[in-house]
């Protein structure tokens, strides 16, 4: 069967050597053993200020399974994944992706391997544990699993992008046609036959996370809006005992007119203004954040843009 195996890669000059040092070790003997017969490494450059792109054009003239793909500019790692995935549909048997920096034990590829073999469509590397996570990435990463769990999303905890897709399913993925990637729940939705594989996490190989808080925080938010409506009915729900809370009130006021007795409240009032206020803007910024996927969603932009392949 022929494997290939699809790495994003931002700004990783200082380690994509080592990494196609390994994978190329891996593969010779995964080749020795008959457990595959071709494989396709396939780097995606996601718009990289350093020198990536040309130490991913050194490496395809001395190795022999590297390939490279240029995209004109960054667009994030799912989009950078989905163009190498795009690339490698009806092309190979199998698709693995990991990430750039070894964290993903590529040793555990052989048995993604022979899942498929067996018949499973997708196999999901799962992390033993989050030694190698700072506390801060480990309490914000746990608390959004469960947050996703309890609105109804199905995702798989201490699950990343490091995976396999059978051909079947590659195909069926490819079909989805959202803009808004959220790669991770998007397989969930297959439904193919699937299986784990667990791994520990090592640490970065050299070099930076290229996740900042910022894009994890955006990466999060996609994820809850991409594959929930729970945020708006949240509000639809805040608004009605808001409602209920108003009439009450207006009773309480008609009933103070005419008693005559109605000076008093400075502070209730400037709360309610405040508070409403506040409530009113929030839920339109929810409102506005659909509304922004939807706008994104019609324009139908390209995903991203291949500058070069090779
Ligand atoms: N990455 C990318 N585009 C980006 C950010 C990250 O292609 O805009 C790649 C990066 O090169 C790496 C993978 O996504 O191969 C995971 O990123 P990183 O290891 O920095 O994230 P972390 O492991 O810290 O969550
Ligand atoms: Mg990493």
């Amino acid at each position: 069967m022929k494997l290939n195996v699809v790495i994003p890669c931002y700004n990783e000059d200082e380690v994509l050597h080592e990494t196609n040092r390994q994978l190329t070790e891996l593969v010779d003997s995964m080749i020795d053993d008959n457990l595959l017969t071709e494989c396709d490494i396939l780097y995606v450059d996601d718009g990289s200020d350093d020198k990536t792109w040309d130490v991913i054009e050194e490496l395809q003239t001395t190795s022999p399974y590297v390939h490279g793909l240029k995209l004109a500019h960054n667009v994030g790692h799912q989009n950078a994944l989905w163009a190498g995935l795009e690339q490698s549909v009806g092309k190979c048997d199998a698709v693995v992706s990991i990430d750039a920096d070894l964290q993903h034990d590529i040793h555990r590829i052989p048995d993604m391997v022979l899942s498929y073999q067996a018949g499973y469509e997708v196999v999901y590397g799962i992390r033993n544990s989050r030694a190698t996570d700072s506390k801060f990435k480990k309490r914000t990463a746990l608390s959004f699993y469960k947050l996703m769990q309890k609105i109804g999303v199905d995702l798989i905890p201490n699950h990343a992008d490091f995976r396999l897709l059978g051909k079947n399913a590659l195909q069926a993925l490819s079909e989805f046609p959202e803009r808004n990637l959220f790669l991770r729940g998007m397989v969930r939705l297959l439904g193919f036959k699937e299986t784990y594989v667990y791994f520990d996490c090592n640490e970065r190989y050299a070099g930076k996370s290229k996740y900042s808080s910022r894009k994890m925080f955006a990466f999060a938010l996609d994820g809850i809006t991409s594959f929930s409506v729970w945020p708006l009915r949240i509000i639809y729900l805040i608004g009605l005992v808001c409602l209920g809370v108003s009439i009450a009130e207006m009773i309480y006021i008609l009933v103070a007119y005419f008693q005559g007795r109605t000076i008093q409240g400075w502070a209730s009032l400037l709360f309610s203004v405040w508070f409403l206020g506040g409530l009113l803007l929030f839920s339109v910024g929810v409102v506005g954040e659909y509304i922004g996927k939807i706008y994104k969603e019609v324009k139908r932009r390209p995903r991203y843009i291949i500058e070069k392949q090779i």
